[in-house]
Protein backbone atom coordinates (compact mmCIF):
# COMPACT_ATOMS: atom_id res chain seq x y z
CA UNK A 1 0.00 0.00 0.00
CA UNK A 2 1.35 3.28 -1.11
CA UNK A 3 2.39 5.58 1.78
CA UNK A 4 2.14 9.17 2.13
CA UNK A 5 3.57 11.61 4.29
CA UNK A 6 1.23 15.17 4.59
CA UNK A 7 2.27 18.04 6.77
CA UNK A 8 -0.13 20.78 8.21
CA UNK A 9 1.06 24.27 8.97
CA UNK A 10 0.18 26.27 11.67
CA UNK A 11 -2.28 28.69 9.94
CA UNK A 12 -3.92 25.56 8.57
CA UNK A 13 -4.74 23.83 12.21
CA UNK A 14 -5.03 27.72 13.88
CA UNK A 15 -8.75 26.97 15.52
CA UNK A 16 -11.30 23.73 15.79
CA UNK A 17 -12.72 24.84 12.33
CA UNK A 18 -9.72 24.56 10.57
CA UNK A 19 -8.48 21.58 12.21
CA UNK A 20 -11.77 19.74 11.27
CA UNK A 21 -11.11 20.89 7.85
CA UNK A 22 -7.84 19.51 7.94
CA UNK A 23 -9.18 15.97 9.38
CA UNK A 24 -11.46 15.65 6.14
CA UNK A 25 -8.56 16.43 3.98
CA UNK A 26 -6.79 13.72 6.01
CA UNK A 27 -9.32 11.29 5.47
CA UNK A 28 -9.81 11.69 2.15
CA UNK A 29 -6.18 10.76 1.94
CA UNK A 30 -6.90 7.57 3.85
CA UNK A 31 -10.02 6.76 1.59
CA UNK A 32 -8.78 6.82 -2.01
CA UNK A 33 -6.25 3.86 -0.47
CA UNK A 34 -2.70 5.32 0.83
CA UNK A 35 -1.25 4.95 4.31
CA UNK A 36 -0.95 8.42 6.10
CA UNK A 37 1.41 9.35 8.41
CA UNK A 38 0.68 13.09 9.14
CA UNK A 39 2.72 15.83 10.80
CA UNK A 40 1.56 18.98 12.48
CA UNK A 41 2.64 22.19 13.49
CA UNK A 42 1.25 24.37 16.66
CA UNK A 43 -1.78 26.06 16.32
CA UNK A 44 -1.55 29.76 14.65
CA UNK A 45 0.78 31.79 16.65
CA UNK A 46 1.32 29.42 19.74
CA UNK A 47 5.03 28.88 19.30
CA UNK A 48 5.90 32.93 19.53
CA UNK A 49 3.00 33.02 22.52
CA UNK A 50 4.78 30.29 24.67
CA UNK A 51 8.00 32.12 23.69
CA UNK A 52 6.78 35.22 25.09
CA UNK A 53 5.35 33.55 27.68
CA UNK A 54 8.59 32.11 28.44
CA UNK A 55 10.43 35.96 28.43
CA UNK A 56 7.99 37.12 30.87
CA UNK A 57 9.06 34.75 33.31
CA UNK A 58 12.95 34.67 32.66
CA UNK A 59 15.10 36.98 30.74
CA UNK A 60 17.29 34.03 29.84
CA UNK A 61 15.12 30.60 30.00
CA UNK A 62 17.30 27.56 30.75
CA UNK A 63 17.44 25.70 27.06
CA UNK A 64 16.05 22.48 28.34
CA UNK A 65 13.02 23.98 29.74
CA UNK A 66 12.61 26.18 26.75
CA UNK A 67 12.65 23.52 24.44
CA UNK A 68 10.04 21.19 26.33
CA UNK A 69 7.32 24.57 26.80
CA UNK A 70 7.88 25.03 22.72
CA UNK A 71 7.10 21.27 22.26
CA UNK A 72 4.01 21.50 23.59
CA UNK A 73 2.12 23.66 20.98
CA UNK A 74 2.21 20.64 18.39
CA UNK A 75 1.12 18.32 21.27
CA UNK A 76 -1.92 20.09 21.61
CA UNK A 77 -2.64 20.15 17.80
CA UNK A 78 -1.69 16.48 17.12
CA UNK A 79 -3.74 15.40 19.80
CA UNK A 80 -6.98 17.35 18.32
CA UNK A 81 -6.28 16.11 14.95
CA UNK A 82 -6.67 12.44 16.08
CA UNK A 83 -9.94 13.19 17.70
CA UNK A 84 -11.01 15.74 15.15
CA UNK A 85 -10.46 12.25 12.96
CA UNK A 86 -12.01 9.93 15.75
CA UNK A 87 -15.33 11.57 15.60
CA UNK A 88 -15.03 11.44 11.34
CA UNK A 89 -14.87 7.36 12.56
CA UNK A 90 -11.07 6.92 11.52
CA UNK A 91 -8.72 5.02 13.34
CA UNK A 92 -6.07 7.82 14.51
CA UNK A 93 -3.39 8.24 17.32
CA UNK A 94 -1.34 11.15 17.73
CA UNK A 95 2.62 10.75 18.65
CA UNK A 96 5.24 13.51 20.78
CA UNK A 97 7.90 13.41 18.15
CA UNK A 98 9.80 11.75 21.17
CA UNK A 99 6.98 8.45 20.84
CA UNK A 100 7.60 8.87 17.10
CA UNK A 101 11.57 7.81 17.31
CA UNK A 102 12.92 11.00 15.88
CA UNK A 103 16.14 10.82 17.69
CA UNK A 104 18.65 14.11 18.19
CA UNK A 105 21.52 16.08 18.83
CA UNK A 106 21.34 17.95 22.30
CA UNK A 107 21.85 21.41 20.41
CA UNK A 108 18.37 22.90 21.84
CA UNK A 109 16.23 25.17 19.72
CA UNK A 110 18.07 23.98 16.68
CA UNK A 111 18.54 20.40 17.33
CA UNK A 112 19.46 18.12 14.23
CA UNK A 113 17.96 15.10 13.55
CA UNK A 114 20.58 12.06 13.69
CA UNK A 115 18.17 9.03 12.95
CA UNK A 116 14.59 7.95 12.93
CA UNK A 117 13.42 4.99 14.62
CA UNK A 118 10.03 4.07 12.71
CA UNK A 119 9.49 0.98 14.58
CA UNK A 120 6.22 2.55 16.70
CA UNK A 121 5.00 4.40 13.71
CA UNK A 122 4.72 1.02 11.45
CA UNK A 123 3.00 -0.77 14.08
CA UNK A 124 0.10 1.78 14.53
CA UNK A 125 0.35 1.96 10.48
CA UNK A 126 -0.04 -1.35 10.48
CA UNK A 127 -3.11 -1.93 13.07
CA UNK A 128 -4.98 0.84 10.45
CA UNK A 129 -4.28 3.50 12.47
CA UNK A 130 -3.74 7.39 10.83
CA UNK A 131 -0.69 8.35 12.72
CA UNK A 132 -0.53 12.19 13.34
CA UNK A 133 3.19 13.32 14.80
CA UNK A 134 3.96 16.49 16.68
CA UNK A 135 5.88 17.97 14.56
CA UNK A 136 9.34 20.46 15.49
CA UNK A 137 10.76 17.92 18.17
CA UNK A 138 12.58 15.21 18.63
CA UNK A 139 14.66 13.66 21.89
CA UNK A 140 18.28 13.22 23.00
CA UNK A 141 19.86 9.95 23.97
CA UNK A 142 19.23 11.44 27.60
CA UNK A 143 15.43 11.27 26.70
CA UNK A 144 15.39 15.03 26.84
CA UNK A 145 12.83 16.93 24.03
CA UNK A 146 14.44 18.85 21.77
CA UNK A 147 13.03 21.66 18.87
CA UNK A 148 14.37 21.80 15.63
CA UNK A 149 14.67 25.40 15.33
CA UNK A 150 11.29 28.07 13.68
CA UNK A 151 9.91 26.11 11.16
CA UNK A 152 11.14 22.65 12.17
CA UNK A 153 7.96 20.75 11.17
CA UNK A 154 8.86 20.35 7.65
CA UNK A 155 12.00 18.91 8.33
CA UNK A 156 10.04 16.35 10.68
CA UNK A 157 8.06 15.57 7.96
CA UNK A 158 10.56 14.74 5.34
CA UNK A 159 12.75 13.10 7.88
CA UNK A 160 9.75 10.85 8.12
CA UNK A 161 8.99 10.53 4.51
CA UNK A 162 12.53 9.80 4.23
CA UNK A 163 12.70 6.98 6.80
CA UNK A 164 9.54 5.06 5.93
CA UNK A 165 10.20 4.96 2.47
CA UNK A 166 6.95 7.54 1.98
CA UNK A 167 6.29 8.05 -1.70
CA UNK A 168 5.68 11.98 -1.45
CA UNK A 169 5.75 13.93 1.42
CA UNK A 170 2.66 16.58 0.93
CA UNK A 171 3.59 20.11 2.47
CA UNK A 172 0.37 22.06 2.94
CA UNK A 173 -0.11 25.59 3.80
CA UNK A 174 -1.77 28.57 3.68
CA UNK A 175 -0.57 29.48 0.07
CA UNK A 176 -0.90 27.62 -2.93
CA UNK A 177 2.68 26.56 -4.27
CA UNK A 178 6.09 28.22 -5.16
CA UNK A 179 6.22 31.13 -6.72
CA UNK A 180 8.54 33.18 -8.61
CA UNK A 181 8.33 35.70 -6.12
CA UNK A 182 6.47 36.93 -2.87
CA UNK A 183 2.80 37.63 -4.96
CA UNK A 184 2.13 39.98 -2.20
CA UNK A 185 4.69 42.01 -3.33
CA UNK A 186 4.44 41.00 -6.77
CA UNK A 187 0.75 40.88 -7.91
CA UNK A 188 2.17 39.07 -11.29
CA UNK A 189 3.82 36.27 -9.59
CA UNK A 190 3.29 32.97 -11.25
CA UNK A 191 2.93 29.79 -9.56
CA UNK A 192 5.87 27.48 -10.17
CA UNK A 193 4.27 23.85 -11.20
CA UNK A 194 7.85 22.14 -10.46
CA UNK A 195 10.93 23.05 -9.40
CA UNK A 196 14.39 21.92 -9.00
CA UNK A 197 15.67 20.70 -5.13
CA UNK A 198 19.13 23.06 -5.55
CA UNK A 199 17.03 25.90 -6.67
CA UNK A 200 14.17 25.67 -3.94
CA UNK A 201 17.46 25.49 -0.97
CA UNK A 202 18.61 28.47 -2.41
CA UNK A 203 15.08 30.18 -2.39
CA UNK A 204 14.23 29.23 0.81
CA UNK A 205 17.45 29.81 2.57
CA UNK A 206 17.68 33.35 1.09
CA UNK A 207 14.11 34.25 2.01
CA UNK A 208 11.19 32.51 0.22
CA UNK A 209 9.41 31.14 3.11
CA UNK A 210 7.15 28.64 2.01
CA UNK A 211 9.57 26.10 3.38
CA UNK A 212 12.50 25.21 5.70
CA UNK A 213 15.30 25.01 4.01
CA UNK A 214 16.85 21.99 6.01
CA UNK A 215 13.24 19.88 4.88
CA UNK A 216 14.32 20.62 1.25
CA UNK A 217 18.30 19.47 1.89
CA UNK A 218 17.06 16.60 3.53
CA UNK A 219 14.33 15.67 0.67
CA UNK A 220 17.08 16.34 -1.91
CA UNK A 221 19.74 14.52 -0.17
CA UNK A 222 17.14 11.10 -0.32
CA UNK A 223 15.27 11.88 -3.33
CA UNK A 224 12.16 12.39 -1.89
CA UNK A 225 9.61 14.55 -4.17
CA UNK A 226 8.11 17.32 -1.93
CA UNK A 227 4.45 18.79 -3.28
CA UNK A 228 3.75 22.36 -1.03
CA UNK A 229 0.07 23.21 -1.90
CA UNK A 230 -2.49 25.26 -0.14
CA UNK A 231 -4.96 23.34 2.33
CA UNK A 232 -7.65 25.56 1.75
CA UNK A 233 -8.10 24.68 -1.83
CA UNK A 234 -7.55 22.14 -4.41
CA UNK A 235 -5.22 24.07 -6.63
CA UNK A 236 -2.33 21.39 -7.63
CA UNK A 237 0.47 23.52 -6.11
CA UNK A 238 4.54 23.00 -7.03
CA UNK A 239 6.60 19.96 -6.86
CA UNK A 240 10.45 19.93 -5.68
CA UNK A 241 12.08 17.42 -7.35
CA UNK A 242 15.46 16.49 -9.15
CA UNK A 243 15.15 18.46 -11.93
CA UNK A 244 12.58 20.89 -13.49
CA UNK A 245 11.33 19.83 -16.93
CA UNK A 246 14.13 20.65 -19.95
CA UNK A 247 12.28 23.74 -21.65
CA UNK A 248 12.52 25.53 -18.26
CA UNK A 249 15.98 25.04 -17.05
CA UNK A 250 17.75 27.59 -18.81
CA UNK A 251 16.16 30.64 -16.76
CA UNK A 252 16.22 32.52 -13.45
CA UNK A 253 13.64 31.08 -11.98
CA UNK A 254 12.39 32.75 -8.68
CA UNK A 255 13.45 35.83 -6.63
CA UNK A 256 13.69 36.07 -2.76
CA UNK A 257 13.93 38.39 -0.93
CA UNK A 258 14.77 39.19 3.26
CA UNK A 259 14.70 41.79 5.23
CA UNK A 260 15.94 40.23 8.16
CA UNK A 261 19.36 41.66 7.23
CA UNK A 262 22.17 43.58 9.26
CA UNK A 263 25.20 45.10 8.55
CA UNK A 264 28.69 45.55 10.67
CA UNK A 265 31.60 47.24 9.15
CA UNK A 266 34.78 47.41 11.13
CA UNK A 267 36.78 50.28 10.02
CA UNK A 268 40.34 50.57 10.23
CA UNK A 269 42.53 47.13 10.63
CA UNK A 270 45.72 46.93 9.40
CA UNK A 271 45.53 44.25 6.69
CA UNK A 272 47.93 41.34 7.71
CA UNK A 273 47.41 37.66 8.46
CA UNK A 274 45.35 36.59 12.07
CA UNK A 275 42.64 39.56 11.65
CA UNK A 276 39.93 37.71 9.77
CA UNK A 277 40.30 34.43 11.91
CA UNK A 278 40.36 36.82 15.28
CA UNK A 279 36.79 38.31 14.57
CA UNK A 280 35.45 35.79 13.17
CA UNK A 281 36.46 32.80 15.35
CA UNK A 282 34.97 33.99 18.27
CA UNK A 283 31.51 34.78 16.00
CA UNK A 284 31.28 31.09 15.31
CA UNK A 285 31.87 29.38 18.20
CA UNK A 286 28.75 32.20 19.61
CA UNK A 287 27.06 30.31 16.73
CA UNK A 288 26.24 33.65 15.02
CA UNK A 289 26.14 32.75 11.13
CA UNK A 290 27.73 34.92 8.92
CA UNK A 291 26.25 35.65 5.46
CA UNK A 292 28.33 38.08 3.31
CA UNK A 293 31.59 38.80 3.76
CA UNK A 294 33.44 41.86 2.02
CA UNK A 295 37.12 43.29 2.54
CA UNK A 296 37.71 46.07 0.85
CA UNK A 297 41.25 46.65 -0.88
CA UNK A 298 43.88 47.99 1.72
CA UNK A 299 45.42 51.35 1.58
CA UNK A 300 48.39 52.10 3.72
CA UNK A 301 48.07 48.49 5.17
CA UNK A 302 44.80 49.45 7.09
CA UNK A 303 41.47 47.68 5.52
CA UNK A 304 37.59 47.65 6.51
CA UNK A 305 35.84 44.84 6.55
CA UNK A 306 32.06 44.16 6.66
CA UNK A 307 29.79 41.68 7.43
CA UNK A 308 25.94 40.69 7.44
CA UNK A 309 24.21 38.91 10.26
CA UNK A 310 20.23 38.35 11.14
CA UNK A 311 19.20 41.33 13.20
CA UNK A 312 18.19 39.34 15.83
CA UNK A 313 22.21 38.57 15.98
CA UNK A 314 23.14 41.99 15.54
CA UNK A 315 23.38 42.51 19.25
CA UNK A 316 25.39 39.95 19.92
CA UNK A 317 27.22 40.06 17.28
CA UNK A 318 28.53 43.46 18.19
CA UNK A 319 29.33 42.30 22.02
CA UNK A 320 31.79 39.84 20.65
CA UNK A 321 33.08 42.08 17.96
CA UNK A 322 34.21 45.42 19.70
CA UNK A 323 36.29 44.33 22.29
CA UNK A 324 38.38 42.40 19.30
CA UNK A 325 38.83 44.87 16.90
CA UNK A 326 39.69 47.09 19.96
CA UNK A 327 42.34 45.01 20.66
CA UNK A 328 43.55 44.59 17.58
CA UNK A 329 44.08 48.40 17.07
CA UNK A 330 40.50 48.63 15.21
CA UNK A 331 39.34 52.55 14.62
CA UNK A 332 35.50 51.28 15.47
CA UNK A 333 32.47 49.25 14.25
CA UNK A 334 29.31 50.67 12.20
CA UNK A 335 26.00 48.72 11.88
CA UNK A 336 23.11 49.86 10.04
CA UNK A 337 20.15 47.05 10.66
CA UNK A 338 17.59 49.01 8.22
CA UNK A 339 18.84 46.47 5.46
CA UNK A 340 17.42 43.66 2.84
CA UNK A 341 18.47 40.67 0.60
CA UNK A 342 17.02 40.37 -2.96
CA UNK A 343 18.51 37.01 -4.51
CA UNK A 344 18.01 35.83 -8.20
CA UNK A 345 17.96 32.20 -8.45
CA UNK A 346 17.97 29.57 -11.02
CA UNK A 347 20.19 27.01 -12.39
CA UNK A 348 20.15 28.45 -15.85
CA UNK A 349 22.58 30.75 -14.36
CA UNK A 350 25.63 28.54 -14.45
CA UNK A 351 28.32 28.77 -16.52
CA UNK A 352 26.22 31.53 -18.02
CA UNK A 353 27.11 35.37 -18.81
CA UNK A 354 24.81 38.08 -18.47
CA UNK A 355 22.57 37.80 -15.58
CA UNK A 356 24.68 39.54 -12.76
CA UNK A 357 24.82 42.84 -15.32
CA UNK A 358 21.26 42.51 -16.04
CA UNK A 359 20.45 42.16 -12.79
CA UNK A 360 22.76 45.22 -11.80
CA UNK A 361 20.96 47.48 -14.73
CA UNK A 362 17.05 46.77 -13.63
CA UNK A 363 18.14 48.10 -9.78
CA UNK A 364 20.36 50.84 -11.28
CA UNK A 365 16.88 51.66 -13.62
CA UNK A 366 14.78 52.31 -10.46
CA UNK A 367 17.64 54.50 -8.44
CA UNK A 368 18.34 51.19 -5.96
CA UNK A 369 21.92 51.53 -4.63
CA UNK A 370 23.86 48.15 -4.20
CA UNK A 371 25.13 47.80 -0.99
CA UNK A 372 27.21 44.58 -1.32
CA UNK A 373 26.95 42.14 -3.99
CA UNK A 374 27.31 38.18 -3.36
CA UNK A 375 27.11 35.07 -5.80
CA UNK A 376 26.93 31.69 -5.45
CA UNK A 377 26.76 29.11 -8.51
CA UNK A 378 22.69 29.11 -9.05
CA UNK A 379 22.73 32.86 -7.03
CA UNK A 380 23.13 36.35 -7.38
CA UNK A 381 22.27 38.41 -4.23
CA UNK A 382 22.80 42.16 -4.05
CA UNK A 383 22.13 43.65 -0.40
CA UNK A 384 20.28 47.17 -0.61
CA UNK A 385 18.33 49.30 1.39
CA UNK A 386 14.93 47.94 2.97
CA UNK A 387 12.61 50.80 1.85
CA UNK A 388 13.52 49.80 -2.11
CA UNK A 389 12.88 46.04 -1.41
CA UNK A 390 9.37 46.10 -3.17
CA UNK A 391 10.52 48.07 -5.99
CA UNK A 392 13.54 45.89 -5.81
CA UNK A 393 11.88 42.77 -5.91
CA UNK A 394 9.39 44.40 -8.71
CA UNK A 395 11.94 45.54 -11.39
CA UNK A 396 13.83 41.71 -11.13
CA UNK A 397 10.66 39.82 -11.68
CA UNK A 398 10.21 42.17 -14.79
CA UNK A 399 13.75 42.24 -16.03
CA UNK A 400 13.84 38.42 -15.98
CA UNK A 401 10.14 38.47 -17.63
CA UNK A 402 9.28 35.92 -14.74
CA UNK A 403 5.68 36.80 -15.45
CA UNK A 404 5.44 34.41 -18.38
CA UNK A 405 6.69 31.41 -16.09
CA UNK A 406 4.89 28.38 -15.93
N1 LIG B 1 5.67 25.69 15.56
C1 LIG B 1 7.02 25.87 15.17
C2 LIG B 1 7.25 27.30 14.69
O1 LIG B 1 6.32 28.08 14.67
C3 LIG B 1 7.46 24.88 14.13
C4 LIG B 1 6.69 24.95 12.82
O2 LIG B 1 5.69 25.65 12.70
O3 LIG B 1 7.13 24.29 11.88
O4 LIG B 1 8.33 27.64 14.35
MG1 LIG C 1 4.67 27.71 12.80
Amino acid sequence: MALIVQKYGGSSVADSEKIKNVARRVAKAKDEGSQVVVVVSAMGDTTDDLLKLAYQISEQPSDREFDILLSTGEIVSSTLLAMALGSLGYKAISLSGAQAGIHTDSSYSRARILRVDTKRVVSELRKGNIVIVAGFQGVTGKRDITTLGRGGSDTTAVALAVSLGAEICQIYTDVEGVYTADPRLVPQAKKLKEIGYEEMLELATYGARVMHNRAVELGWLYNVPILVASSFSDSPGTTICKEASMEVKNKVRGIAHDTNVAKVTVVGVSDHPGIAAAIFEPLARANISIDTIVQNASINNITDLTFTVARSDLLKAMSIVEPVVKSVGGKQCVTDSTLAKVSIVGTGMQNTPGYAARMFRALYEHGINIQLITTAEIRITCIISEDRVTDAVRALHQAFELEKET
